[in-house]
Order: C-alpha cells, then sequence, then structure tokens
C-alpha cells in the first residue's frame, strides 16, 4: 500500500476513511455516502483542511483545546519525556516525576482539601473510578449498601458502561443494555425547554429538590453520590438557574452525600474560574478532570479527591487502575498545559475579558428573529432555536432538523459550530482573541440568516 499522507487528494482519503475507520457517534452509511471533512493542521483557533480551507474552531476540537493548536512547548516537553522516560507504571509502589508533579500542581490549583490525584487515560474513565471509589468508601464506612448515584437525564458524563450510564443521554441508553444497576437519574435544570411558565428561580429550586424527593423515596440509606456538570456542556450548554447549586449542595450536606463535580468541559478555564465548581459555588468531594488538563495534546484524565475520601479508602488496598493511570508523557504536557494557562493569566483573561466580550455580542444575538435564547458563562455557549419566541415554542417535525441545517452552514461558511437538537453550541479555545470572536459570531449570524 502506498503512504497515506496529508497530500493525497480528499477524495481518496475519504474513500479510504470510509472503508476502514469506524467513526465514534456517526452513521457509517453517512459517512461513506457524503464524506468526512480531512483536517489536515490547525494553529490557534483555526484548523486547515485538506483542501486548503481555513476554518474557525468555535468548539475547540471537543471542548478540549483550551491552549488553542500549535503550542510549540507542549510538543518539545512530549519528545523530551519520551526520550526520557516513555513509559512507567505507577501501580505496585512505584512513581515517577510527571505523575508527583502534576498531582501536586493539581492538589495547588483545586479548591479546598481536594489535595488527591487518581490518573485516568479519559473522562469517562475517571468516571468509571469515580463509581467504584465511592462504593469503596461507602463499604469501608461499614455501609456497603449505600450505592446508587443520583445523576440527571441529558447529562453526559463518558461512552464506557459506567460513564454513559451515569449519563442521562436516552439514546445512548439504548444501545447495549444502559443503564448498569443502582444509578438513578432526576431531572435537569433546562428551564428554557422544560420550565414552563416558572421563573427560572423558582424552576431552578424545584429541579435542585427533585435530588431531596429521589433521596427519600430510594432511602437515605442507600445512596453513595451525586455527580452533575457544574454546566451540563455535551446535553447542550445547560447553565443552571443560579438557584440550583446551592440548593442541591444543601442536600447533599444534610443527607452526607457525597457530591461528584464531573469538570471535564468546565474545568481549567472554561467558565472563567480554574473549575466550573468555583463559578458555580459548590464543594465537591471529588472532580472529575480531562480534556482542558492537557489541551487534548495528550489522552490523560483522572479524579481529583478530598482528604476524608483517601482517609478511608486508603486504609484498604483500591483494586483499580488504568495502564495509563499517570502516563509519563501525558503528565508531562497537562504540566505544561497548565503552566502556560497559568503563566499567560488565560483563565483570568477569560473571566475579565474574553468572557464578557463574548458575552456581549452572543447575547445580541436574541435579536435575530430565529433566536429564542442565547447565554454564555465564560468561553461556552448556547442559542435555542426557535419558531416562536413569546412561546419558545420547538420546531414541528423532528427536533434537530433545523439545528443540523444551521451547523451545515456554519461549517459550509467555515466554522465549526455543534448543534444538540435545535441548540447551537460553542467553546472555542480560551486562547481566543476579540477579533475572532467577531469573526466567529458574523460567520453564526450569516447561517443563521441562511437557515432562516
Ligand atoms: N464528562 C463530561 C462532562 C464530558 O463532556 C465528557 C466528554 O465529552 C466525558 C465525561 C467523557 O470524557 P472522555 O470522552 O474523555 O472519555
Amino acid at each position: 500500500m502506498n503512504m497515506i499522507t496529508n497530500h493525497m487528494p480528499t477524495a481518496e482519503l475519504q474513500a479510504l476513511d470510509a472503508a476502514h475507520h469506524i467513526h465514534p457517534f456517526s452513521t457509517q452509511d453517512e459517512i461513506a455516502n457524503k464524506g468526512v471533512r480531512v483536517i489536515t493542521r490547525a494553529s490557534g483557533v483555526t484548523l486547515t483542511d485538506s483542501e486548503g480551507c481555513e476554518i474557525l474552531d468555535a468548539m475547540a476540537g471537543l471542548w478540549c483545546v483550551n491552549l488553542g493548536y500549535g503550542r510549540d512547548e507542549l510538543a518539545d516537553v512530549a519528545a523530551r519525556q519520551m526520550r526520557e522516560l516513555p513509559y512507567y507504571n505507577t501501580f505496585f509502589q512505584t512513581t515517577h516525576v510527571p505523575a508527583i508533579a502534576l498531582a501536586a500542581k493539581l492538589a495547588e490549583l483545586a479548591p479546598g482539601d481536594l489535595n488527591h490525584v487518581f490518573y485516568a487515560g479519559s473522562g469517562s474513565e475517571a468516571n468509571d473510578t469515580n463509581m467504584r471509589m465511592v462504593r469503596t468508601y461507602w463499604a469501608q464506612k461499614g455501609k456497603p449498601e449505600k450505592k446508587i448515584i443520583i445523576s440527571r437525564k441529558n447529562a453526559y458524563h463518558g461512552s464506557t458502561m459506567a460513564g454513559a450510564s451515569l449519563g442521562g443521554m436516552t439514546p445512548m441508553h439504548e444501545q447495549g443494555g444502559l443503564p448498569i444497576p443502582d444509578v438513578h437519574h432526576i431531572d435537569q435544570p433546562h428551564w428554557y425547554e422544560e420550565g414552563g411558565d416558572m421563573s427560572r428561580e423558582e424552576f431552578g429550586l424545584q429541579r435542585a429538590q427533585e435530588l431531596e424527593k429521589a433521596i427519600l423515596e430510594l432511602g437515605e440509606d442507600k445512596i453513595a453520590a451525586f455527580i452533575g456538570e457544574p454546566i451540563q456542556g455535551a446535553g447542550g450548554v445547560v447553565i443552571p438557574p443560579s438557584t440550583y447549586w446551592p440548593e442541591i449542595q444543601r442536600i447533599c450536606d444534610k443527607y452526607e452525600i457525597l457530591l461528584i463535580a464531573d469538570e471535564v468541559i468546565c474545568g481549567f478555564g472554561r467558565t472563567g474560574n480554574w473549575f466550573g465548581s468555583q463559578t458555580m459555588g459548590i464543594k465537591p468531594h471529588i472532580m472529575t478532570i480531562a480534556k482542558g488538563l492537557s489541551s487534548g495534546y495528550a489522552p490523560i484524565g483522572g479524579s481529583i479527591v478530598c482528604d476524608e475520601v483517601v482517609e478511608v479508602i486508603g486504609a484498604c488496598e483500591f483494586n483499580h487502575g488504568y495502564t495509563y493511570s499517570g502516563h509519563p508523557v501525558a503528565a508531562a504536557v497537562a504540566l505544561e498545559n497548565l503552566r502556560i494557562l497559568e503563566e499567560e493569566g488565560i483563565v483570568d483573561k477569560v473571566r475579565e475579558e474574553t468572557g464578557p466580550y463574548l458575552k456581549e455580542k452572543w447575547e445580541a444575538l436574541e435579536d435575530h428573529p430565529l433566536v429564542g435564547e442565547a447565554r454564555v458563562e465564560g468561553l461556552m455557549g448556547t442559542i435555542a432555536l426557535t419558531p416562536n419566541k413569546e412561546t419558545r415554542a420547538p420546531f414541528a417535525g423532528d427536533s434537530g432538523t433545523v439545528g443540523y441545517i444551521c451547523r451545515e452552514f456554519c461549517f459550509a461558511n467555515n466554522l465549526v459550530m455543534r448543534h444538540v437538537g435545535d441548540r447551537m453550541i460553542i467553546s472555542p479555545p480560551l486562547v481566543i482573541s476579540k477579533a475572532e470572536i467577531d469573526t466567529l459570531v458574523e460567520r453564526a449570524t450569516m447561517a443563521l440568516d441562511l437557515t432562516f
């Protein structure tokens, strides 16, 4: 077979891709019929495809390239680490400097007593870890019957059996026999779609109180933990009403339920603080991390765990771990990524400059006849498309058709924006400039006009 390179004609690359590559969350037939866009290189917030088109990536890949593309420092650290120690494990009383240094740095950045890190290769794996860790915690405390984990409908916590079970995505549950036992889903705080006539605040409180109802119905002595993304990302950037998280925190405290904040998207500056938990004012016992931890330059995830949980599980052997837990190259890349985020003041910039700038521009899209709601927190944003702004009614026919059309217009206009049903979402690299935000909003407006 000839060498397959960036220089091959696009059609040949597409044909090989369709013949041999099974894509995640895709219909293979559609891939074969329509072809895929082949991305060949990237720099800053801009992707280049095999036809030489330059595309503004308003999704930071999959919400992960926080630092933007093409940072040589990360490539250099990876090459250096590969030469020095490409692999060693962290099992059986061994460790290495990148794993030690990254854990110490994460303990410094994480709020409160979140001082310990268990490494994984991804966010999904980290949520598997969390499920086993919280159950082990309660078993160690003599309460093995505390096993149930409460999550939310329309949440996303990964694609493994545990991750997808913790998640509340119905299409995922319909494939492969999910959810696994002892996971319970309550309603999400999605005011725009489900709030009816209630005020946002009233609705937020009501949805949080569903947690208390579930605890009482299922039995206080059976609940291990509650898990939630500070802001639901893949569910459509659902920014909860201000009343929601304080009430969830109150309920977790009252019933001594462990609180797991899934920070896979919200972590590492996305919401204008290091962690979404800080933006929402909550104090989790465990935080799930991945994505922005290495800005996607190397696959790494993990759980940042509080002192109390570690004191309890530390008394037993936790029979759990991955070959790549704390992989030295990924850990070294993550550490360098955190160094740059910190030294360049990128998180502060999101909170004080680019976040507010995007908010002003993005929320002005509410004047567009197709937009029912436009919201932003930090550098994650959403717009809800509707045929009727007053009633917030959905479009007739299949949900997501209009969103899909709008996404295709974005793509044709060299803008990557995602759609979740009929919501359009963005999560650009945190290094995006004000001029690039202007371009993003212009292209999004053009796509909205064409969709209208
Ligand atoms: N948790 C959240 C909130 C996510 O958004 C994701 C991925 O999008 C995951 C977990 C799963 O992470 P990964 O895809 O790295 O397994």
